[in-house]
């Protein structure tokens, strides 16, 4: 249905542009077209008929409060509109809905009459869908390099995938897109029918008409208030043009077409004195002064009956609260230097006391060891929260097999940790022969059935985590194992899977694209993996050397509510038609610094600058400060691969020719401070 839209509305912009008048909007053409359908006809005359049996049911109250949503898309600052230019537009929004707008009062006599109060209250929204606290604005920086205009006929504006963004729930909010849209428009909407995706519900107008601009026409802001009649099912007062054709509002006299610019009362036609200067004409900003009583009815209906979701919306209500934490871990090498930070969303101010009696948002400079606070809003919400500052290098899971009887299946002696996936039994066994330390290890082979064994992570949402196993694949076999966001077996949700061929090549695949990388064959090699939970990166290594590196999720896995790092399912079958047949060994789940240890540098002590990063030959440390020095450089793995003293200087070169390619954080230690930065080494 949406295909279809788009297309009959592609075939109009060049009539738009062909016109000499400026159109406000594209709802006379969007109709035209819509009506020719006759399952769209069919459609729409439906609702008009509710809306007729409905009218005498409409009672003005004080109820109609509607929550807005502002989404600015720019290009450049003066794109990125001020906060006093959205507050000013809503205002004039509520103004011209009450009739208290001051140029009301140029209605002329014949009309004054028939003014409407409609009654309706719009608001910024207080509360985003999540239920944090908002200012009821977004701000979408759009890339003057992909998109030049966002076009009516394309609606991308509504799009993250075209560089525009996406609706908050359209039931429970209006949604109004600000944005550098085509010249030939000024803005659009549509009335409320099925016909309309419900992602695509609310208004778009061009940067250049939304508020009090110096558009000498259209700076009045009423192209939002004409677009909002539209979203409540207002049409203009010549309905599709013609004495036949109507608006299906008795009050509005019938008109033939248009009236542009600034027109003189009265004007003619269709045997009747034109209401030109209704917000739902063409004129100037300045000349369109009031909506009728009857066109007032009309939208309150098309409100309770299509609408009626935005009347039930928390979204101008009182913000949850909600503390986003982020937890920063000791360093296994400084015992103090971990880190909690809180982004608190509720009803400002927040009282905050930590168990440590600190007060802040945010604590630093903590050993291991829980950490409680307890947060009380100005609305009188309260939360308590606890963590858990634990060092980087902990243990949070290990088995080395070596406690197992041989003689019966793992899944049956550690039922918690390793279990058969989806499936009554799993035939993973105990094997002796050639282990790669201690005396035992667990085998998989392929032709023992279904064998797909898989080890509980514990549903890890946040931190990093170095995930590492021995490995051993005989020649000719290969191994294969999976990562899982959610590992419930109906609707498990795969993050990656690794793959080890007969040949010796092994791939990642993830998210439709297939990493390649060689690994030992016919010998034990040692598997590590970061997963960056906090920094969504993944970094596979090889006995110690990167392979590949990967992105760990994705925005729908988060929306969604799923665990990011559930499992990791050891695989009975491979892609390839090759057996499947490998021992493993050693598993181990390690707390891990992760990938952008530049988080902590608010908190840092020194001020050692490092480039260029990435880097190839050398990396260049500089400091203003000229003491001695002790550097340290660290793989991933917290490994120290180099190590050497920086006698007081501004500047120090490190030649980093021999370093693989990969991740590596430098340590920096003078007597009394420390500082940690991170660079990529490139081939
Ligand atoms: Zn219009």
């Amino acid at each position: 249905m949406k295909n279809y839209l788009l297309a009959l509305l592609f075939c109009l912009s060049f009539q738009l542009l062909a016109q000499d008048h400026h159109p406000r909007c594209i709802y006379d053409e969007w109709f035209t077209e819509l009506m020719k359908s006759p399952a769209h006809r069919e459609m729409y005359e439906a609702s008009e008929i509710a809306l007729a049996q409905a009218s005498t049911k409409y009672i003005q109250t004080d109820d109609y409060i509607i929550p807005v949503v502002v989404h600015i898309l720019y290009r450049n600052d003066e794109e990125n509109i001020s906060e006093e230019q959205i507050y000013r537009q809503i205002e004039i929004i509520n103004e011209d809905y009450n009739s208290s707008n001051l140029d009301v009062s140029q209605t002329p006599e014949e009309f004054q009459s028939l003014i409407g109060d409609i009654g309706i209250e719009f608001c910024l929204a207080s509360v985003d869908p999540e239920g944090f606290a908002t200012n009821g604005i977004t701000r979408t920086y759009v890339d003057t390099n992909e998109i030049n205009y966002f076009t009516s006929t394309s609606d991308h504006i509504k799009h993250p995938e075209y560089g525009g963004k996406a609706a908050w729930n359209t039931d429970d909010y209006l949604n109004i897109w600000v944005g550098p849209i085509t010249p030939g428009v000024l803005g659009y909407s549509l009335p409320p029918i099925n016909s309309i995706e419900p992602e695509e519900e609310g208004l778009v107008v061009g940067t250049n008409f939304f508020g009090e601009t110096n558009h000498d026409q259209y700076g009045g802001g009423r192209t939002a208030v004409h677009e909002i009649g539209h979203y409540f099912n207002l049409k203009h007062p010549w309905g599709i043009g013609g004495c036949s054709s109507d608006d299906y509002v008795s009050d509005t006299p019938v008109s033939e077409s248009a009236y542009y610019g600034s027109p003189e009362y009265p004007q003619i036609s269709c045997e009747t004195s034109d209401m030109f200067m209704n917000f739902m004409d063409y004129v100037d900003d300045s000349v369109m002064v009031m909506f009728s009583a009857g066109q007032g009815v009309r939208m309150a209906n098309a409100l309770t009956i299509f609408r009626s979701e935005l009347l039930e919306s928390n979204g101008c209500g009182t913000p949850l609260l909600i503390a986003q934490p982020t937890v920063i871990h000791t360093s296994d090498e400084i015992s103090a230097d971990g880190a909690i930070h809180l982004n608190i969303s509720g009803v400002a101010p927040f009282t905050v006391e930590w168990s440590t009696g600190a007060l802040e948002d945010s604590i630093v400079d903590l050993a291991q060891g829980v950490y409680s606070v307890s947060i009380v809003d100005a609305a009188e919400q309260s939360l308590e929260l606890s963590f858990e500052i634990s060092y980087y290098g902990l243990i949070i899971d290990s088995d080395n097999f070596e406690s197992y009887s041989s003689d019966s299946l793992i899944s049956e002696q550690s039922a918690a940790l390793w279990s058969a996936w989806c499936t009554e039994s799993a035939f993973a066994s105990i094997d002796l022969v050639n282990p790669m330390e201690g005396l035992q290890y667990m085998e998989i082979n392929g032709a023992d059935g279904s064998t797909e064994l898989i080890h509980t992570l514990d549903n890890q949402s946040e931190n990093a985590y170095d995930l590492s196993f021995g490995l051993y694949v005989p020649a000719g076999r290969a191994s294969k194992y999976r990562v899982f966001h959610d590992a419930t077996c109906i609707g498990s949700m795969e993050a990656y899977s690794v793959e080890f061929g007969s040949d010796g090549n092994g791939f990642v695949r993830v998210a439709g694209q297939n990493i390649e990388f060689d690994f030992p064959q016919n010998q034990w090699f040692l598997l590590n993996q970061l997963i960056d939970i906090d920094r969504d990166l993944v970094e596979l290594q090889i006995n110690s050397e990167p392979k590949a590196d990967w992105t760990f999720s994705w925005t729908a896995e988060d929306e969604n509510g799923y665990p990011k790092l559930a499992g990791l399912l050891f695989d009975s079958q491979a892609d390839s038609s090759v057996m499947v047949h490998y021992y493993v060994d050693d598993f181990q789940m390690v707390l891990a610094a992760n990938s952008d240890l530049d988080i902590q540098e608010p908190y840092m002590i020194s001020d050692v600058n490092l480039y260029p990063n990435p880097a190839k030959n050398q990396i260049v440390l500089s400091t203003a400060k000229q003491e001695d020095c002790t550097i340290q450089i660290y793989n991933f793995q917290g490994q120290r691969v180099h190590s050497e003293r920086w006698m007081a200087s501004s500047e120090y070169i490190i030649d980093i020719k021999g370093l693989s390619s990969g991740i590596y954080f430098v340590n920096i230690q003078t007597a009394t401070e420390s500082q940690n930065l991170k660079f990529i080494k490139l081939d």
